[in-house]
């Protein structure tokens, strides 16, 4: 028997995906399929295109797995010409003619060029298909100055590209913010700020009113409507999408009220023989911009063509990016109901989260600069999951409230919302067998699209294998099929001295935020220099970006080094001035040291400096490093004391200064059994006896408290450091990420008994390349202050971003007990004045 004809116009992301799910539902033996697409290529991912100028090629974007066109006949580079509804044929420009049962029409849309005057003129581009890319970078080489007209994401991403290709780039946009469509004035103002630190130079409310002509011919110059100018060699155009709905106007089918394509719930044109899917479509009144909604139109046609009955119910339009690195999201409606705003100017972060008008609910948000929290949120605004009771933990800096588990997610929760896949499909692919994160991308599809669901994706199937009992792999992320002691290895063997080496000899993509800091830390273990030089200064994290701890209002605390907690008065002084010259709250920590709380970002090389001054360093109380070496006063003043702890303290503390390991490391010496330092709870602590010296490792636990194990009794001083660096380089290259000594400790097969016999017996014969390294970090330490403010260069980072004078008016002090503390929420402006 025949089968009858669909003709699909346009192999874009969405006619892909209709040819894709009416193949796996077996249409194609129901339908004989012919597809034409006016672009010379397959389906490719255009969400992911800007890689393109990031290194990726054109076999990385495709969207068609091998064979899957086999059986279908596809004319490329043939666009349909004409629709002849009354015969059912359609026409291509090269003239081939294919009478249809069904057509689909999934011809998307193209990006709208303002009709200003010299808009056509060389050097002129528009951002949509992988051949205008090819044009722009074959156009761009030698230029200096590219402007983007048009600030929403796609500008932004345009802009990023013309960074890339070494270009000056500006973004021109109409409107007052940057991405008008999809953030509120705070979050434009957080997100302009953050841009134009990364050298994008920002002009908004300008009208481009002419675009003139060189002596060559080629666009030379940008005119506003201001009366100002801009000199530029290149413009490409990013000022929204139009639908391509020419066929469809031209064979009479009814059209919306701005253009596209009207289709009912079935995605059913205004003919019941064809349909409209994706960006040329209008359904429920709208053009829906993303890819998710594109794909449920495929879906429902593809149903609909094997006789079921889906309809297209509208779609979640949350989205979350990554422009120029930084994280932009919004979700659900922000329209209606009360806000909580988080706004911190010094570190580009802004986040509004709105809540039901009965306030029981999250009801959407926008969160700029730090999208961590986006999921979960995501997640409570659709009501799949719980919302806590204090809503406003959710976007708080040090993220109070601990993050709700996957496990509290309901069954029907959509994690991937491009491809429709629901926690219960994920676990059912894992009850199925699939144990990594490509396995569940394979049979479930899930974070093939966008990408922004992997890292819950890898959460619920590690939930999911931990339930089952079964181990879960140690890949780091999934750009790494290493563990992070895998990596440590690589890295070392081959002395790999930059991220990027390692990505493209052991990696695959570009790296996320799991990979980028775990292997500055290896790096910086294994002394790879300065961390914030070069390249090593964009993979830290916010603490090591700054060399200070960001604290819940957005300011950061200062810790000098105390080796031991021994200070000279004038140093005590030193630190009381700067204290009171820069309003900083003080306090002594848990660890022997002094804490100075609330400086700005700005203020903080000038604080160092003259801290450095005073004979003072770095504490790394930011880092994952060691903190301290608490001590008593053992010998030298205390009547029990049989060792001199306070000098073993401060030797062993500037020894290990600066090591960078998988979590940051506590220590002490008490100077007998008395334990006054408490040695016994630190990831490495002495306590004297009337022979020597017993070491005990892995305590601390953080937030299980674990008491340290003995490793060694009654040892000279020499043997003890000996044992020590064995230890710790020992750990630092073989935990896990973010794995403490004690959680560690507990995964030695063996325990204590083998970590003898590798720290003392030597029995894995590693002991001396284990004390070079650590000899070698001893060589190589620098005080990162110091050479941060010896950097200009480096120092450019350490600017407030606000683009106007003054403070921070979301930073708020009050006093208390003579000293400064961050306002309560209650005690501010409310976030309707902040907004404002
Ligand atoms: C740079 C960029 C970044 C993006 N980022 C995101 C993102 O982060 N998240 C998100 O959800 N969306 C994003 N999008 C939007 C997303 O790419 C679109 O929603 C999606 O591609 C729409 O799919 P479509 O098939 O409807 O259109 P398209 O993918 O544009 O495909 C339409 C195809 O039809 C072809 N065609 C047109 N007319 C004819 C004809 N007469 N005959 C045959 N073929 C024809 C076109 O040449 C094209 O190949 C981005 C888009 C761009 C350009
Ligand atoms: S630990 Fe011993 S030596 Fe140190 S202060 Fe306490 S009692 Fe004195």
């Amino acid at each position: 028997m025949t089968r009858p004809t669909l003709v699909v116009a346009g192999n874009g992301m969405v006619g892909h995906k209709l040819v894709e799910a009416l193949a796996e539902r077996g249409g194609l033996d129901a339908w004989r399929v012919v597809v034409f697409g006016e672009e010379r290529r397959l389906a490719y991912d255009r969400v992911a295109l800007s890689s393109f100028f990031d290194g990726a090629t054109e076999d990385d974007l495709t969207l068609v797995a091998p064979g899957a066109y086999d059986e279908i006949e596809v004319h490329l580079g043939d666009p349909i010409a004409g629709i002849d509804r009354a015969a059912g044929t359609v026409t291509s420009a090269a003239g081939v003619q294919v009478a249809y049962d069904a057509l689909v029409l999934a011809t998307g849309s193209y990006p709208f060029v303002p009709p200003v005057p010299g808009s056509g003129l060389p050097g002129c581009f528009v951002y949509r298909t992988l051949d205008d890319l090819e044009a722009i970078r074959h156009d761009a080489s030698g230029r200096r100055v590219g402007a983007v007209v048009g600030g929403g994401l796609l500008g932004l991403e345009a802009a990023n590209a013309l960074r890339n290709l070494g270009l000056e780039p500006h973004v021109v946009e109409f409107a007052p913010r940057l991405m008008p469509m999809q953030v509120d004035d705070g979050g434009g103002a957080v997100l302009r700020a953050r841009i134009e630190a990364l050298g994008v130079h920002v002009h908004t409310g300008m009208q481009t009113t002419e675009l003139a002509a060189g002596d060559d011919g080629r666009v030379a110059q940008m005119r506003f409507a201001d009366g100002t100018s801009l000199d530029v060699d290149l413009v490409v155009f990013s000022a929204g999408i139009r639908p391509r709905d020419e066929l469809a106007r031209a064979c009479g089918l009814d059209m919306g009220e701005r253009g596209g394509i009207v289709v009912d719930s079935a995605c059913r044109t205004s003919d019941p023989r064809i349909f409209a899917v994706g960006e040329c479509a209008v359904a429920d009144g709208r053009v829906w911009g993303l890819v998710a909604p594109g794909y449920d139109m495929a879906r429902v046609v593809a149903r609909r063509l094997l006789g079921g009955d889906a309809e297209f119910a509208g779609a979640d339009m949350s989205t979350k990016l990554k422009l120029l690195g930084v994280d932009v999201a919004c979700f659900g409606d922000v329209s209606t109901g009360e806000s909580i705003t988080f706004s911190d100017a010094v570190n580009g972060v802004y986040k509004r989260l709105v809540i039901t008008p009965d306030g029981t609910r999250v009801a959407g948000g926008i969160l700029v600069g730090d999208a961590t929290a986006y999921t979960t949120l995501v997640q409570m605004a659709r009501g799949d999951m719980p919302t806590p009771d204090d809503p406003a933990a959710l976007i708080a800096p040090a993220a109070g409230a601990e993050p709700v588990g996957v496990g509290a997610l309901a069954g029907t929760a959509t994690v991937c919302s491009c491809n429709n896949v629901t926690k219960s499909a994920i676990c059912d692919a894992v009850a199925g067998g699939a144990t990594d994160v490509g396995a569940v991308k394979a049979c479930t599809k899930a974070g093939t699209s966008c990408g922004g669901c992997v890292p819950l994706v890898t959460q619920l199937l590690n939930h999911e294998l931990a339930a089952a009992g079964v181990e879960v792999t140690t890949h780091l992320c999934e750009h790494f099929a290493y563990s992070r002691q895998e990596l440590f290895d690589l890295i070392r063997v081959h002395r790999i001295g930059t991220f990027a080496e390692l990505l493209a000899r052991y990696g695959t993509g570009r790296g996320c935020e799991v990979c980028k800091p775990t292997v500055a830390s290896i790096l910086a273990s294994l002394g790879a220099g300065y961390i914030l030089a070069g390249e090593q200064a964009a993979l830290q994290d916010t603490n090591d970006h700054f060399l200070a701890n960001l604290q819940r209002d957005g300011t950061y605390s200062v810790v000098p080094r105390v080796p031991g907690g021994e200070l000279t008065p004038d140093q005590l002084i030193a630190i009381g001035q700067v204290a009171k010259d820069f309003g900083l709250y003080t306090k002594i920590t848990g660890g022997q040291r002094i804490d100075l709380f609330g400086a700005r970002v700005d203020q903080l090389p000038a604080v160092w400096a003259r801290l450095i001054a005073a004979g003072m360093e770095s504490g790394h109380a930011y880092g994952k490093a060691l903190r301290t070496v608490k001590s008593c006063v053992g010998e030298t003043w205390c009547r029990y004391g049989v060792q001199d702890s306070t000098s073993l303290a401060i030797q062993l503390e500037l020894r290990y200064r600066g090591l960078r390991a998988p979590h940051k490391l506590k220590s002490a010496v008490s100077g007998c059994a008395r334990e006054c330092a408490e040695a016994q709870g630190k990831d490495f602590g002495v306590i004297a006896t009337e022979k020597g010296w017993n070491l005990y490792v892995c305590g601390n636990g953080g937030m299980r408290p674990q008491h340290a194990v003995l490793l060694a009794e009654d040892l000279d001083t020499d043997t003890l450091i000996r044992y020590i660096d064995r230890f710790l380089m020992f750990y630092v290259r073989t935990a896990d990420r973010l794995e403490r000594t004690a959680s560690w400790f507990n995964k030695l097969e063996g325990g204590i008994e083998y970590l003898r016999r590798v720290v003392m017996d030597d029995v894995l014969g590693i002991a001396e390349d284990l004390e070079a390294d650590m000899q070698r970090h001893v060589d190589t330490y620098e005080c990162e202050w110091k050479a941060t403010i010896e950097d200009p260069e480096a120092l450019a980072r350490f600017r407030s971003f606000v683009n106007v004078d003054g403070p921070d008016p979301n930073v708020v002090f009050v006093r208390e007990r003579g000293q400064i503390r961050p306002a309560r929420q209650e005690e501010k402006p409310t976030p309707l004045e902040v907004l404002l």
